[in-house]
């Protein structure tokens, strides 16, 4: 990976992008120190211009959702990420489980939905068997034929390679027999040791994470790739996580979108960090949509930006909503003051606001609904 050089000091010059609008348009790649300008650049209505004219370019109007569930199965876990207001230890308030039985049945409002997807994480479990994770995959596929099943991060796949014995391979090879069809893209933070060091020390490092996702990608399992932003990272570092990324897409093919999230400080252990603006979530959107050449889909996480912000985003590099996302828990245990869930009416109203074409699609964005009426 070409190194990020230390930043220089913005002047006249270097504060335009023309240079970097030019590339883009005559489809060269960025290099870091032109990503790291994109986020120093005080000319924000050009970067967001260029990032929407790649997404028109890709996907013209369009602007995707899914029909989509969340099963949260259970918050206890065995790590202590500083960012995280999910996270429970055994038996402390608030710590819950779901049975097998309640898991599978969250994802009965998806029956009868052709194209929805059930999005699958938790905490890393102490005790939770692997039959547990294994019997959820199974279930779901045996009860619900149709819907999409994502799940485990890379960090849960670790977790259960630790708890069963078993190497990634293993675990990944068992999941996907009984119905697994891709992996969500958390637990990447930011892929950085000093910020992992620092944050979630006890996590996976940024080489395995990519490691269990190039494994994932080999046997034929795609996956999403997040980056977890307005924490203690630096402009830098965040470039340095999309070019990772971006090697390893080279490598693979098989990440289909790239999701940056915002950083929500309440109930944190870094609850006195301010919340990251709607402008620099738009910003981040911007920046991704141009050092992510090779990646088809920047989404706009409604449920951690804000319905508004996504709206917006849709001009400024992102094209995708996410979906209905019924029964997140995550981001709202994290003071999230968006609806639990959101129907289809508004999420389409929304994207119009946008100046944009509403399309419901399914978990490897083939369209199932066009609303362009
Ligand atoms: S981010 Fe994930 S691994 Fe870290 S404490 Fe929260 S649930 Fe556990």
């Amino acid at each position: 990976m070409t190194p990020v050089q230390s930043p220089e000091p913005v002047n006249c010059r270097q504060d335009g992008i023309n240079d970097i609008v030019d590339k883009v348009r005559d489809g060269q790649r960025l290099s870091a120190q032109e990503g790291w300008r994109l986020y120093q650049t005080s000319d924000v209505e050009a970067l967001h211009r260029a990032a929407n004219d790649v997404r028109e370019r890709r996907h013209g109007r369009r602007a995707y959702y899914v029909f989509n569930v969340h099963v949260n199965y259970s918050n206890v876990c065995v790590d202590s990420c500083m960012f995280c207001a999910f996270a429970k230890k055994e038996h402390e308030p608030g710590a819950y489980e779901m049975d097998l039985e309640e898991a599978l049945s969250r994802t009965g409002a998806l029956q009868n939905l052709p194209g929805s997807e059930v999005h699958i994480v938790g905490g890393l479990h102490p005790h939770f068997p692997y039959a547990y994770y294994i019997d959820l995959v199974r279930g779901i596929r045996e009860r619900f034929p149709n819907v999409h099943i994502k799940a485990f991060t890379a960090v849960e796949i670790d977790h259960l390679a630790r708890l069963s014995g078993k190497t990634w391979a293993d675990v990944l090879r068992e999941l996907k027999a009984v119905g697994l069809d891709s992996m969500p893209g958390g637990g990447a933070e930011i892929l950085n040791d000093r910020v992992r060091r620092k944050l979630c020390a006890d996590k996976i490092t940024a080489d395995q994470w990519l490691d269990v996702h190039r494994l994932a990608h080999r046997m034929g399992i795609r996956s999403n790739a997040t980056m977890l932003f307005g924490h203690i990272e630096r402009d830098e570092e965040r470039i340095e996580h999309m070019i990772r990324l971006r090697d390893l897409q080279d490598e693979t093919g098989g990440f289909m979108a790239f999701i940056p999230l915002r950083f929500h400080p309440a109930n944190t252990r870094l609850a006195r960090l301010p919340m990251a603006s709607s402008s620099d979530v738009l910003r981040n959107i911007a920046v991704s949509r141009l050092m992510l050449d090779n990646f088809d889909h920047i989404k706009a996480y409604w449920t951690q930006v804000g319905l508004e912000t996504a709206r917006d985003a849709m001009n400024c590099g992102a094209d995708d909503f996410d979906g209905t996302v019924v029964d997140e828990r995550i981001t709202h245990f994290a003071g999230a003051r968006t609806p639990v869930g959101v129907t289809q009416d508004r999420l389409c109203a929304l994207m119009r606001e946008a100046g944009c074409i509403p399309v419901r699609r399914d978990s490897w964005y083939d369209e199932v609904e066009v609303f362009d009426r």
